[in-house]
């Protein structure tokens, strides 16, 4: 008998829940409730500044207004700090980790790499300090702390994107495990929930893909396992310009003014290639047909109808 489907998604609620989200929110669930798995929600709040108790009560209730029925208790990663702290020593006692004291810190901090569209590598420049300097600095200035990555190509093997290498050296370079204010980044907190969770496999949105190396190396580095990866095309409009950009505009909020649970799910499946026409229907309704491999690699193109918001939010 094969060992059991778990699976995962993990919304950052720094916003509100768009289309994109909710797609892979439904893959995500699908994927495992299709092969009788298990489907958990960990709310990705390390960086409790940018994600305020609103938005997660927020994000709970529209989950819950689409039919979502977790597994487990929710997870929420502003609670686990002990727990990333475990792993970031670890990194420290293998002599991986150093400190940064560059500016540049505060960009790539605990957020999913899908904040920023422009790859940034980072130069080195904190690497090679001698320790007397690194003492020097630290009297005026809390570091970030980076990983030291080497010039290696690691590989992912996609269900959906198939096979993407990286050297790291080259992305993202040396990148950041925990911030200036202590808060932990969002690579060594996934990696680590993953893990304990127990997670056999993960979907969700391909603009995560090409940093999906850094997380198979801190697998790799803290004797973890590597789940499954799916990476999901983004959803576009009509022009090709991806919806998370303007989430506002069609969160599920606001959606769901204007259209039932059922045509929401509808609509988006029948986007990611799930159903032949738009149709309301239902999460359980999909599960006995979904068939992930069926979803396509490139952008998917969500219905004009729901991109048009009449509800004047
Ligand atoms: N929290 C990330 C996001 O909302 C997703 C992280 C993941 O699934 O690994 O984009």
């Amino acid at each position: 008998m094969s060992a059991k489907v778990i699976g995962r998604f993990a919304p950052t609620p720094s916003g509100f829940l768009h289309p994109g989200n909710l797609l892979c929110a439904i893959l995500a669930y699908l994927s495992v409730r299709a092969r009788g798995g298990q489907c958990l929600l960990r709310i990705e709040d390390l960086d409790k500044a940018r994600c305020p108790r609103t938005l997660v009560t927020q994000c709970l209730s529209d989950l819950d207004f689409l039919g979502f029925r977790w597994d487990g208790p929710i997870l929420y990663q502003s609670e686990r700090t002990a727990q990333y702290e475990r792993a970031f020593r670890h990194l420290q006692d293998l002599g991986q980790v150093y400190p940064c004291f560059c500016s540049r810190a505060q960009l790539h901090v605990s957020q999913a790499p899908n904040r920023g569209d422009t790859l940034y590598i980072y130069p080195g420049t904190c690497r090679f300090l001698a320790p007397a300097e690194v003492e020097a600095r630290m009297l005026l200035k809390a570091p970030a702390y980076r990983l030291r990555v080497p010039d290696q190509s690691i590989t992912v093997t996609d269900r959906i994107q198939g096979s993407f290498t990286t050297n790291l050296a080259e992305n993202p370079g040396d990148f950041i495990v925990r911030r200036a204010d202590h808060v932990y980044a969002y690579h060594l907190a996934v990696v680590v929930d993953d893990a304990e969770s127990g997670v056999t496999e993960v979907v969700r949105g391909c603009d995560i893909l090409s940093a999906t190396p850094c997380q198979i190396f801190l697998q790799q580095l803290l004797g973890l396992p590597t789940p499954e990866y799916a990476h999901i095309p983004l959803l576009v409009d009509a022009n090709g310009t991806r919806l998370a950009k303007r989430s506002q505009a069609i969160s599920l909020s606001s959606l769901s003014r204007r259209f039932s649970r059922e045509e929401i799910i509808g609509t988006l499946a029948f986007a990611a290639g799930l159903i032949p026409e738009v149709q309301p229907c239902t999460l359980e309704a999909l599960i006995p047909h979904f068939d992930l491999t069926r979803v396509p690699r490139t952008d998917l193109r969500l219905p004009t109808r729901f991109l048009t918001d009449s509800s004047g939010s």
